[in-house]
């Protein structure tokens, strides 16, 4: 089939509709396949027990992931899939609902990898009738996927091969219409570069650790999808109502006139009053020119506001940044980029985050190696002079990172790698864990945040359990079970639930929109009757299940040390603002983390037992895992 007569079908656009119908409402019950390599398409359908034991999104990635790849596989050949997976709240209006995950084998780290973003492709997937799209095999040339409702192509694409996202999602657009939901990648993603992401709307990235590289490994520039499909619901009129109902519940929240003016570059002001601003490559908590990078100065420049779909809380301030370009801000890309490598002009901080944006690389590992590489450079490293807050070399380096050339080669695969090659003490202020670097909180005096990025499911990121605002107002440098519990309540929510229904976490962490929304909108939407402590027990299958598929990976190099957070943060003291002097304490530590394990069902090394596997209906993991390692009776 041929889309705009230059363009080439490789894959036959009829699916097999045998599995048309729903398994359940809510779902499509429908996971689109893709085999690139053999250019074939199937549907699977997803069935009920599947569903309900993993919700979707996340849950459903991981489950795909742990079934279709082998320990050792590389993360870029062929047989590692690629996976797309919405949520069942996905595409059905509700609040901040338009998100999907993308995920597969990380090769940043070895383990599991996924993120999510909020995308026109996440609604039109679900109303195109699937929940999920995995993609597996490579094209033998640069292509895009396009799938209409049930005609899927595989096409050309060697003419986008080599642009920036933006550019390639404007030519797909002018392609195929406005209406259409596309996911793309840049160079990065096409140079294989481990902390590349997957773009959409100029600014929403997903997949950190890489997913932007598995892609590309397939050599498949973007996702254009189309659909004009209603999702199947239990109770239409009780979904509207609700719909209208939380919209309004969301209108009238106290925080919600100062978040749509800001939405998370306030943070910026709030970590430096309370130290945690990364500065410097985390050697620091302040910054003596915060207030240049800051939520308010960001108000002063603000051009306009961008945000995903099906969302009342929009929250992508976009200002014209020193190229006189849009660059869509928010907290993390400019704490990383700017604070982090010493940097406090924010017209030049969007920059940087612009063209990260259009390479496809991920903000936050991005701050974090030039950040590493100014450091290396002042200790007398490296040859190349690099000096903090050098815009320029910085520009130059986020160029020759995408491209793989110069220093840049040695910075694509991410901190840890780079120190292993640096060799000295580089690795103590590698600020990654498990690979994955370090989001934009300084945790030196935070050992309950540390807690949770150690324990994060995909390595040092904070999305899963941000405990570090309750962390400080609770008292910061205790290390008592209640940070234990917080880390793994928060995990449930926002690591499990949300990111498995579909759904942003900012709705109930900025606004305080409560949790007991969610099971509503899953009965109107589904009809099944899921309480929270159902949804908490899912993301407590998800989390054993990710872990199991990291323990997998490394076999017996697998060892509770990768859940421990770089030496800086336990042998360097502040030297700065009002907690100088302060540290970690690496015995207090690993007693946080023993706490965590216990209560999780996990053994010593972080590994789940026997018990707790049987107990989340995870036995056929327990099976296999125990062929790897041996597995503990119980915790
Ligand atoms: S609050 Fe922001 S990140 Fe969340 S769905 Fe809305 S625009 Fe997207």
């Amino acid at each position: 089939m041929h889309m705009n007569g230059k363009s080439k079908s490789l894959v036959s656009p009829i699916l097999n509709s045998r599995y048309g119908g729903s398994i359940l409402k809510g779902w499509n019950g429908r996971i689109l396949r893709i085999n690139l390599s053999k250019t074939k398409t199937r549907v699977q359908p997803f069935e009920a027990a599947k569903a309900l034991a993993f919700l979707g999104g996340r849950g459903l990635a991981a489950k795909i992931l742990w079934e279709e790849t082998n320990p050792g596989m590389d993360a870029l050949s062929p047989d590692c899939p690629l996976i797309f997976a919405a949520g069942p709240l996905t595409g059905l209006g509700f609040p901040s609902s338009g998100k999907l995950v993308v995920a597969a084998k990380s090769p940043l780290t070895g383990g599991y990898g996924d993120g999510n973003l909020g995308s026109l492709a996440a609604v039109h997937l679900r109303k195109a009738g699937f929940d999920a799209v995995v993609i597996s095999g490579s094209a033998k040339k640069p292509s895009y996927v396009l799938v209409i409702n049930d005609v899927v192509e595989v096409t050309d694409a060697e003419d986008l091969w080599g642009t920036g996202t933006f550019e390639a999602e404007r030519k797909l657009r002018e392609r195929h219409g406005r209406n259409v939901g596309i996911l793309s990648i840049g160079p990065a993603g096409e140079n294989l570069v481990s902390y590349s992401t997957v773009i959409s709307q100029e600014g929403r990235s997903g997949g950190r650790p890489g997913m932007g590289a598995v892609m590309g490994s397939k050599k498949i520039k973007a996702i254009v999808v189309k659909g004009d499909r209603e999702i199947p619901v239990a109770d239409e009129k009780e979904v509207k109502r609700l719909r209208a109902e939380s919209y309004g519940e969301i209108l009238k929240k106290p925080n919600y006139a100062f978040w749509r003016r800001q939405g998370t570059m306030s943070t910026i002001e709030w970590s430096q009053q309370n130290s945690v601003l990364p500065s410097f490559n985390f050697k620091e908590g302040v910054f003596d020119r915060a207030e240049e990078i800051g939520g308010a100065t960001m108000e002063k420049q603000k051009a306009s506001q961008r945000g995903c779909p099906d969302c009342n809380m929009i929250c992508g301030n976009v200002i014209y940044d020193a190229d006189k370009s849009e660059s869509e801000l928010d907290y993390e890309n400019v704490a990383m980029l700017g604070s982090n490598i010493g940097l406090s002009n924010l017209k030049q901080v969007a920059v940087l985050n612009r063209i990260a944006d259009e390479y496809g690389l991920d903000t936050i590992s991005l701050g974090n190696v030039i950040g590493f590489a100014m450091e290396a450079s002042e200790r007398g490293l490296m040859k190349e002079k690099l000096e903090w807050g050098d815009f320029k070399a910085a520009k130059s380096i986020v160029k020759d990172i995408a491209y793989r050339r110069r220093l840049g080669k040695l910075l694509s695969k991410g901190t840890k790698l780079a120190a292993e090659r640096l060799g000295h003490d580089s690795l103590k202020w590698a600020m990654n864990i498990k690979g994955l670097e370090v989001s934009a909180y300084e945790c030196h005096s935070m050992p309950g945040m540390a807690l949770a990025f150690g324990t994060s499911p995909i390595g040092a990121h904070h999305k899963d359990a941000w405990v570090i605002s309750w962390e400080a107002s609770f008292g910061r440098e205790g290390y008592v079970p209640e940070k234990v519990d917080k880390v793994i309540e928060f995990q449930r929510i926002r690591g499990g639930m949300f990111e498995s229904l579909g759904v942003c976490r900012f709705p109930w962490i900025e606004l305080g929109f409560e949790l007991d929304w969610y099971p509503k909108f899953l009965k109107a939407s589904t009809g099944v009757s899921l309480g929270l402590d159902d949804l908490f027990k899912a993301g407590d299958r998800i989390y054993s299940l990710i872990r199991a598929f990291w323990v997998r990976e490394f076999g017996s190099n697998w060892s509770r040390r990768m859940d421990v957070p770089p030496a800086r943060w336990f042998e360097e003291p502040l030297m700065m603002g009002r907690y100088k002097g302060a540290k970690l304490d690496l015995q207090k530590y690993n007693s946080l983390l023993d706490l965590y394990y216990k209560k999780r069902g996990w053994d010593s090394r972080g590994v789940p037992s026997k018990a707790t596997m049987k107990n989340l209906g995870l036995r056929y993991v327990a099976s296999e895992l125990q062929t790897y390692i041996e597995l503990g009776p119980s915790a």
